[in-house]
């Protein structure tokens, strides 16, 4: 990497940059947003939400001030309403429907009401959930992210214990390591933690399936195995110079800048490249600029519409001086020992739709290099099981049953995972009541 001291700017001007980007409300604009909201009967809002919450009716609630009962309406159907209201790609789920999103309006903000309803009382940790009489079962939750956070409560909830192993230090998953840090200021993430831990039940354990346990004796030692273990491997690009210093999973350098103590003394780059069309390629991008990078490209192989990073974090990665070049791929990073460039071949859709490369080649000069371009399952995490897997990914039912009785899955792990925090959030929560009704099942059988 070169000179990363030249590229760095001030401790005020990167705490600035780093700042909440999207405050929350004051009680006032609180007032006039939820007076916006029709309380549509049939509420396509609510069809949207991932988790399926009553929007209009904890709406109503904020307008009535009753926070405690608005927060209790939210968080009984999504546990991590917290974290979603201020990471949700509402604009794509909620606010894309609300009947206000017209060309003469805008949508109800549903994300910011949210975080007013629920901050106060994560805040003050007030319990909301009462649990359930002992069941005498005591379930096995495998990755403490939002899927096994989520099935966790719900099942400590309906009377069940559950013993929580996770491979990392801190329990969050992606909210703690990987979401923007902008998203989610002051350590929301283990706050939110602790409020859903307050409620008893869940012993936590660190360690790893594959390594410190296998999935057999999990099954052996506890009623039932929820797996939530996320994508924690990469996918490489396969090219000459990847492995030149400067070179870098955009991951690993997102989860190195959410635990720094102290953000100026991070490393940046002057010109950045990011490979990649997803929210880890934006985010990399971003957080780049933010801390000082001078020039920041994201090249993606096809055009705007085909990226996974949705239209509004496109807009905001080039708001903050990110540029965007669309239809080339990485054929070369180039450099000594340290990458000093990127060769691309410019791509074009041919009559089919397919993509093809044009022969067409040119270079960006780059001190840094992330690649962004998809996670995977570690395939140490569940080697050697009969788990019925496809692209990868665990395959599961409505349910979230797995092919192996007795164990659920969910999250990005999951064949169907949409790679939200959201989805996340509700794979964990179902599996959790198909879990309770599989014991409950067999005391009657
Ligand atoms: C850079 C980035 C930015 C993102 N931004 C957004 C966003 O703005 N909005 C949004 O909705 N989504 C976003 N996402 C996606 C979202 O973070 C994930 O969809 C979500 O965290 C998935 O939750 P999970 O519980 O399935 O997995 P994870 O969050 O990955 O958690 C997995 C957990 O399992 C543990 N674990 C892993 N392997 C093992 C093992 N073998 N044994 C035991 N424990 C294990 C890990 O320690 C971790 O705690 C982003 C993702 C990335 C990478
Ligand atoms: S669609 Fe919009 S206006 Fe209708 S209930 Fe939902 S938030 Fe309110």
């Amino acid at each position: 990497m070169g000179d990363i001291r030249s590229h760095r700017l001030s401790r005020e001007d990167i705490e600035a940059n780093f700042g909440d980007i999207h405050p929350p409300l004051d009680r006032p604009r609180a007032l006039l947003e939820a007076d916006r909201c029709y309380f549509c009967y049939d509420a396509p809002c609510t069809t949207a939400c991932p988790t399926g919450i009553d929007i209009p009716g904890f709406i109503q609630k904020i307008r009535s001030n009753n926070i405690v009962g608005s927060a209790r309406t939210i968080l009984s159907e999504n546990i991590m309403g917290g974290m979603c209201a201020r990471v949700c790609p509402t604009e794509v789920l909620c606010e894309e429907v609300c009947v206000r999103n017209t060309h003469e309006d805008k949508p109800v903000e549903i994300g910011l009401l949210q975080r007013y309803a629920t901050d106060p009382v994560l805040e003050a940790g007030i319990p909301l959930f009462e649990r359930a009489a002992s069941s005498g079962y005591t379930v096995a939750v495998v990755g403490g992210g939002p899927a096994g956070l989520s099935c966790a409560h719900r099942l400590a909830v309906l009377g069940h214990e559950v013993m929580l192993f996770n491979r990392d230090a801190k329990l969050g998953g992606l909210n703690e390591y990987g979401i923007a840090a902008y998203k989610t200021v002051d350590d929301f993430a283990q706050r939110e933690v602790e409020y859903i831990l307050s409620l008893g039940g869940i012993e936590v354990r660190q360690g790893a399936l594959g390594e410190d346990l296998s999935l057999a004796q999990l099954r052996n030692d506890f009623a039932a195995v929820f797996i939530g273990v996320g994508l924690s491997d990469v996918n490489g690009l396969g090219l000459e110079g990847e492995d030149l210093a400067g070179v870098e999973n955009a991951v690993d350098y997102i989860a190195r800048l959410r635990q720094a103590e102290d953000k100026t003394q991070l490393p940046v780059g002057g010109q950045v490249v990011v490979i990649g069309g997803g929210m880890t390629a934006i985010d990399a991008a971003v957080q780049s600029r933010a801390l000082g990078a001078e020039q920041v490209t994201i090249v993606y192989r096809r055009g705007p519409e085909h990226m996974s990073a949705s239209a509004h974090e496109q807009e905001l990665a080039q708001i903050n001086g990110v540029s965007i070049q669309h239809f080339a791929r990485p054929v070369k990073i180039l450099g000594e020992s340290e990458v000093e460039g990127v060769l691309f071949e410019s791509t074009r859709l041919d009559e089919d739709g397919r993509l093809t490369d044009t022969g067409e080649t040119f270079h960006i000069d780059a001190d840094v290099v992330f690649k962004a371009i998809g996670q995977k399952l570690r395939a140490s995490d569940l080697e050697d099981e009969s788990l019925k897997m496809q692209w990868g990914k665990i395959v599961v039912d409505a349910d979230h049953a797995t092919s192996i009785m007795g164990v659920w899955a969910g999250g990005d792990c999951v064949a169907e995972g949409e790679d939200l925090t959201v989805s996340a959030v509700q794979h964990g929560k179902v599996a959790a009541m198909a879990i309770d009704r599989y014991l409950h099942a067999g005391e009657t059988s």
